[in-house]
Parts: C-alpha cells; structure tokens; sequence
C-alpha cells in the first residue's frame, strides 16, 4: 500500500500530505465517491459547509468499513455564520452531518472557509476566537484557516492565542501564491493548496504536457507531484474512479530539477488566479 508523506502541523497533530476534495460533487454521490478514494488508500478528506455534502463523507467512510479514527477529516466554516453563536451552531451541524457523535465527537481540522473581509465590519477575530473553543474543547484537533491573506494572517497574530494550523489557499501553476505561502513557512503555518490542477486548466499547458510525457506520467501527476516536492498539502477532486487512482499514484517518481523549475516558471501572478481575490470576495449562499 502506498505511503503518503505526513506533515507535522505547529499544534503537534499529523495530517496526510494527499487527500481527497469534494468541492462540487452532488451530494447523492458523494458517499460513493469517498468511498472509491478511500478503497484507492486516501485517508483524507476536505469538505466544507458550503459543499452541503458533509452528510455525505460520514456515509462514505462508514460504507467503506475504516476506522473513523484512521481517515482524517477537514471541513469549513460556511461563510454565513461568521458571527460568534451562528458559528457554534454551525459546528455542531457539521458534527452531526457526519456522524461524529459519542467518542468520534471531532473533526480532525476545521477553517473559516473565507476572511470575508468586507463583511462582519471585517470582524473575523471573534470567529477566529470561537475556533480557538472547538480546539480547546477538543471537538476539532486542529483549527485553520482559508484564504487568509498576509494582513489578516497578521491580526490574526496581532489579537489572538492561537496561530492557525493551516492556510487553505488557491495554488497551482498558474498561480504560485508565493507571497501566502512565504509568510506561512515563515510562520508555522503550513499551506493547503486548493484547486491544485487548476480545476483541469493547465493539464494542457505544453510544458505540463513535455514535462508528463518525458516522466511517462499523466500531466495531472506531474502538477501534483510539483505540490508535493513543494512541501504543500493537496487534495484533488475527482468523480472518475481512474482518475481517483492516478492521482493517487505521486511517491514512484520524483521530477528532476529543471522539470520543477520549469513548472514553477508558469505563475502568471495575481493574473493566473482562477477562484475570487479573498480581499473582495463577500458572496454568503442563501
Ligand atoms: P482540482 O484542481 O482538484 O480539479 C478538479 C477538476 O479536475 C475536476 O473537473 C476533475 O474532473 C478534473 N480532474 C481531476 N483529476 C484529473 C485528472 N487526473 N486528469 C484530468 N482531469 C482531472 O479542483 P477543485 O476546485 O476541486 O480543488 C480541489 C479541492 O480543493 C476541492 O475539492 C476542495 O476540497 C478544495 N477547494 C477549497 C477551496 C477553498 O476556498 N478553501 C476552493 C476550491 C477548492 P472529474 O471529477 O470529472 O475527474
């Protein structure tokens, strides 16, 4: 069985570098989905609120008979429930969806989806406070956060205890998010990089391809593997069984160093960005 690499967060807790996104998979399928990935070796899942299939991923690891212990699971807060009681609330939804009642009572680590901060009067302190709750009530073994931006990691730092687990942010080649990350490195807080793939769109870029035909690997497994000699957290999203597989096969090569570079060397900055700018973004689902 394959062994995925485990990065040590700064609270002491142990995540698996590869993992499992169910962003936009319909809830209906989503136990069927965590359940091909779990049969495939991932034992790590990313969902949120927001995705509305937390029901979805208790299923699914049930189903596939593993231990709950043994599958380590994220989700986020959504973005509506900022407020303080809103937000412990919503965690307790979150709890239930899952499953998690009695001793399996836990996340292994919950983020606030989004800072939000044109919303709230940009307050994402107190929520950040609630988190620290679920930590210490030992509910969630690890809290972060998700497109967090530097000035925000810095109130953080600024006004609160606790310095967050993880940073979930959009990274792929196309966008290194440099700047997030350095400050992460510098700071304990170790990067999740969402959208790894960019959501399909680089798999065609010409060097992605040079670079996978030359490794005799997929251009999905190239990106992947880049994210991972990079040192950041990956979960990609896939409802295709094989594809569920091939990106799951990232530890029986490693790419040299001007294949590395050469994919670094695709950022397009601030331009290659694909999802919303954090800073603006203030969209609550009804
Ligand atoms: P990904 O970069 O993982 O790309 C997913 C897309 O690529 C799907 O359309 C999938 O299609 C396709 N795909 C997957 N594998 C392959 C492959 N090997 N070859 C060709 N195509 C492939 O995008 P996501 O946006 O889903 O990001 C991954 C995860 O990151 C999410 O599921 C979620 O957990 C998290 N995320 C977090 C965000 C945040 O704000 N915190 C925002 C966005 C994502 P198909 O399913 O048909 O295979």
């Amino acid at each position: 069985m394959t062994q995925v690499p485990v990065i040590k967060l700064n609270d002491g807790n142990r995540i698996p570098q590869l993992g499992f996104g169910v962003f936009q998979i319909p809830k209906e399928e989503t136990a069927g989905a965590v359940k091909t990935a779990l049969g495939v070796g991932y034992r790590h899942i990313d969902t949120a609120q927001m995705y509305q299939n937390e029901r979805g991923v208790g299923e699914g690891i049930r189903e596939a008979g593993i231990d709950r212990a043994e599958v380590y699971v994220t989700s986020k807060l959504n973005n509506g429930f900022h407020q303080p009681d809103d937000a412990r609330r919503a965690f307790d939804r979150t709890l239930s969806a899952l499953g998690y009642d009695g001793d399996d009572s836990y996340v292994d680590l919950f983020l606030i989806h989004w800072p939000l901060p044109m919303l709230y009067d940009g307050d994402f302190v107190s929520t950040w406070k609630v988190l620290e709750e679920f930590k210490s009530d030992g509910r969630a073994r690890s809290i972060g956060v998700s497109n967090f931006q530097v000035a925000h990691l810095q109130r953080l730092a600024e006004e609160t205890e606790t310095v967050p687990a993880v940073n979930q942010i959009e990274v792929h080649p196309y966008f290194a998010n440099n700047e997030v990350r350095g400050y992460g490195q510098q700071h304990g807080i170790a990067t999740e990089a969402w959208s790894p793939i960019a959501q399909g769109k680089v798999l065609g870029d010409p060097v992605v391809a040079r670079i996978a035909e030359a490794n005799g690997k997929s251009p999905a497994q190239v990106v992947l593997r880049w994210h991972i000699q990079r040192g950041d957290i990956v979960f990609p999203k896939s409802v295709s069984p094989q594809r569920v597989r091939d990106n799951f096969a990232l530890f029986d090569f490693e790419l040299g160093a001007d294949d590395f570079d050469a994919i670094s060397a695709l950022d397009r900055g601030a331009d290659g960005r694909i999802g919303p700018n954090p800073d603006t973004f203030d969209y609550v689902p009804s």
